[in-house]
């Protein structure tokens, strides 16, 4: 590691860069926002950028200008593998560790460009020459745009990248619902000015599931979810044959995990899939961490009030487990069981 200053990365995009943008495994609206954002701006200040994903995005966002041109790197390993390689310089968006972009981690170790973590998640790990890490911000897209003011360079800020932006922040904060601060709405205002067409925004990533998508919503909450009344969670679990019966694919499941949330009892949400493997995602309401519990149990983090993580057990397993730790893990972040019998 380099240890650079803000003063030497502004330096070097004063010249013409190879610049390589990467963003995590199973990208979401902010993973997809914030590196097409920045893209779109480091190329209107006349850089040669790339963008890799380690896996591929959700059809939602095809809408999104030049998504298209992503490397997805589990299928185009040699591609992915040159553009960081050549790369001057690479920006690693919203995560915080290697073990986050999967096969792409020690191809990034291993690079010679000049690395930049721009990110939001707790407890970041040291695998960057530079880092802009601020978990009070709503979404590394919000950070974009900050960072892109350090630079001076707000007038690169097009429409195309306005909208980039502002779908990472409306994804990240479930349309304002959480994770804000004051900072974040006066951002939205300067990309509203630009240009930005939010109406259009939140009824293309808000009012667009398909029927399949709503009938498995009431699926998951008429047989999947059970509720521990006594510790304030919720469960929602899918089996690999709901996968099947449903034919879920990427981003199908995704915000199911907020539902248990809109209940006023209820103050911890969690999800677990199995498809082959078992994936998890924790929400909370308020001072209630998540956070500690899918870095501590699951191999994962996040936020405090949104993580995830995986399980190496069958689905049955981890559902117990998690039935046997969560009255223990709970009581420090103040929910004590009550019994309402
Ligand atoms: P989701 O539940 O939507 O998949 O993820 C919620 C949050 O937790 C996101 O901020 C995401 O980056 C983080 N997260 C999800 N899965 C993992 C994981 O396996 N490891 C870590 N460190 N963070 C995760
Ligand atoms: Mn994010």
């Amino acid at each position: 590691m380099k240890e650079l200053e803000f003063e030497d990365i502004k330096g070097l995009l004063e010249l013409p860069k190879r610049i390589t943008i990467l963003s995590h495994t199973n990208p979401d609206g902010d993973a997809v926002g914030s590196s097409l954002g920045l893209s779109a701006i480091l190329k209107n200040i006349g850089h040669d950028v790339t963008v890799i994903l380690p896996t591929d995005y959700p059809p939602l966002f095809r809408f999104l200008d030049h998504i298209d041109e992503t490397i997805i790197s589990v299928v185009n390993r040699r591609e992915a593998t040159h553009a960081v390689d050549k790369a001057d310089m690479l920006f690693l968006l919203d995560f915080n560790g290697l073990d986050r972009i999967d096969h792409m981690g020690p191809i990034v170790q291993e690079a010679k460009g000049v690395k930049v973590m721009i990110d939001h998640h707790l407890d970041p790990e040291p695998i960057a020459d530079w880092m802009l890490s601020d978990p009070g911000a709503s979404s590394t897209s919000e950070l974009i745009y900050v960072f892109t003011e350090m630079l001076g360079k707000l007038k690169h800020l097009d429409l195309e990248a306005a909208t980039a932006l502002f779908v990472g922040i409306l994804t990240d904060t479930g349309s304002f619902k959480f994770a804000t601060n004051p900072r974040v709405f006066n951002v939205v205002s300067h990309l509203k000015e630009i240009g930005v067409n939010d109406y259009i925004l939140q009824n293309r990533l808000f009012n667009s599931m398909t029927e399949k998508q709503l009938r498995l919503i009431g699926h998951c909450i008429a047989n999947r979810m059970e509720l521990l009344d006594e510790i304030q969670t919720g469960i929602i679990h899918l089996t690999k044959e709901d996968f099947k019966d449903f034919n879920i694919k990427r981003g199908d499941t995704e915000g199911i995990v907020n539902y248990i949330l809109m209940m006023r009892k209820m103050r911890v949400a969690i999800f677990v899939t199995d498809q082959g493997n078992i994936k998890l995602s924790f929400r909370s309401k308020g001072n209630v961490s998540v956070q500690e519990l899918a870095r501590d149990y699951f191999g994962g983090g996040g936020h405090r009030n949104a993580s995830g993580g995986q399980s190496k057990r069958t689905l049955e397993e981890t559902l117990n487990l998690l039935k046997e730790i969560l009255p223990g893990y709970l009581e420090t972040q103040g929910i004590v069981k009550v019994s309402t019998t």
